[in-house]
């Protein structure tokens, strides 16, 4: 077993760094206060190849391995929580499936535009009444000779209101749940495509998550992703990736907290002397940073076994993301606490981090559901087959 990071992935990390401080980092808080869409921060990242991070260079990719992208997403987490996820729905939930299910065109065409930035991925699955239970989607998709006519809206797609590509779950058949759906990949130019209202938001408020509205469109045959009653599969598998990412993203934002935390407590006096001399500080620092530690082992596992293509991924990122957003989470809350009535007030950092880590919670699985999955393949060798 070796935990060490070989050369390259040292270099990345170096150069993960760099970009972060002067790229990212000085623009998260304008990006939050202002609801600002990370555009700045897309253009500077395409020209490092990290929209395309894991493609293969083939597809003007980075090739990035997995160990790597959680290392860039790390990094990215660390800076600013909006720009990170925008890049992470776009590169492991909408490219991650075009490369593995993509026809040769289908990849050609749309993943070396992706590396370049000149197409945002958006991942259209959730409806009003269809969150946890997204085998429940209603948006139709019917056949009609050399097209399939698309009818239904998607709520909360983020990147739908600055990207280009919309991959749409769409019901073919009436088959229950899963098997019915197919996975589109719709232009948001394309006549019957009509982007919502952009989603106003507690954190995140860098992220453009919008409704999208279907109403007769039509998308070519060819733009099928996979096989007609694939498309349920393909998010579950997307998900798994994307959740290493999330993971990944919440592992960054938690050490930022600390960071944070930890500076203020050393500078901020009471009682004579810095905080940081108090035990109660230090064991809300103490338990945050044994809690950080505990996240990077998790990301790292999940990661070299995304790599692998090891099967236990699917449990495992349940698993990581379950308990990366909420170590995250309370590590924040937390180094608030640290801050006293300063965590409290917009000037500070650890103010818009503990309101970013909030939606960790809830996007790309919920807790709940994260610990029903988890439960549901505890009792599954002992003959008990849960339902969610
Ligand atoms: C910031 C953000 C970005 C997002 N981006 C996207 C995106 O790009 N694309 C996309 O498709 N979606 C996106 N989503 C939607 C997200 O995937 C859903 O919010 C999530 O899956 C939960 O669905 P829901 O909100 O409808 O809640 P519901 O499913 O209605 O759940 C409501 C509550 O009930 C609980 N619950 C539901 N079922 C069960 C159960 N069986 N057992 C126990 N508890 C249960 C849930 O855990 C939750 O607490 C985003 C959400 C957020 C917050």
């Amino acid at each position: 077993m070796d935990f060490s990071l070989n050369e390259d992935q040292r270099m990345f990390v170096k150069m993960f760094e760099d970009f972060c401080a002067n790229e990212v980092a000085p623009l998260a808080q304008e990006t939050d206060h202002k609801e600002k869409p990370p555009l700045k921060q897309l253009e500077a990242a395409s020209e490092q190849g990290f929209l395309g991070a894991i493609f293969p260079e083939k597809y003007d990719g980075a090739e990035l391995d997995m160990i790597s992208y959680a290392l860039l997403m790390e990094h990215l987490g660390k800076a600013c929580a909006s720009t990170a996820l925008t890049i992470n729905v776009h590169v492991a939930l909408v490219g991650s499936a075009i490369l593995r299910h993509g026809t040769e065109e289908q990849k050609e065409e749309l993943l070396p535009a992706m590396s370049a930035g000149e197409v945002i991925g958006a991942f259209a699955l959730s409806e009003s009444g269809a969150g946890s239970d997204a085998a429940a989607l209603r948006t139709s998709a019917v056949c009609q000779g050399d097209r399939y006519i698309l009818r239904g809206s998607k709520t909360w797609v983020t990147n739908a209101g600055i990207g280009q590509l919309l991959l749409v779950f769409a019901r073919t058949s009436d088959e229950p749940g899963g098997k019915g759906i197919s996975a589109f990949l719709v232009d948001v130019d394309t006549p019957g495509v009509r982007v919502g209202y952009r989603e106003k938001t507690m954190g995140l408020r860098g992220l453009v998550a919008n409704t999208v509205y279907f109403d007769g469109t039509e998308v070519p045959a060819d733009r099928l992703l996979g096989q007609e009653g694939q498309g349920f599969a393909i998010a579950l598998e997307a998900l798994d990736l994307s959740r290493v990412g999330l993971s990944a993203i919440c592992l960054g934002a938690a050490e930022a907290a600390l960071e944070n935390g930890t500076r203020f407590a050393v500078e901020h006096e009471q009682f004579g002397g810095p905080i940081a001399l108090k035990q109660a500080i230090q064991n809300f620092i103490a338990d945050s940073r044994a809690e950080v530690e505990a996240m990077r082992h998790l990301v790292h596992y999940a990661a070299w076994l995304a790599e692998q293509g090891d099967s236990r991924l699917r449990t495992q990122a349940a698993i990581t993301k379950l308990i990366c957003s909420e170590y995250a989470m309370r590590i924040a809350n937390r180094m608030l606490q640290v801050h006293g009535g300063y965590g409290y007030m917009k000037e500070y950092a650890i103010e818009r981090i503990y309101r970013d880590l909030r939606a960790m919670e809830i996007a790309e699985g919920t807790s709940q559901i994260l610990r029903f999955l988890i439960a549901r393949d505890q009792f599954a060798p002992h003959g008990i087959s849960l339902r969610p």
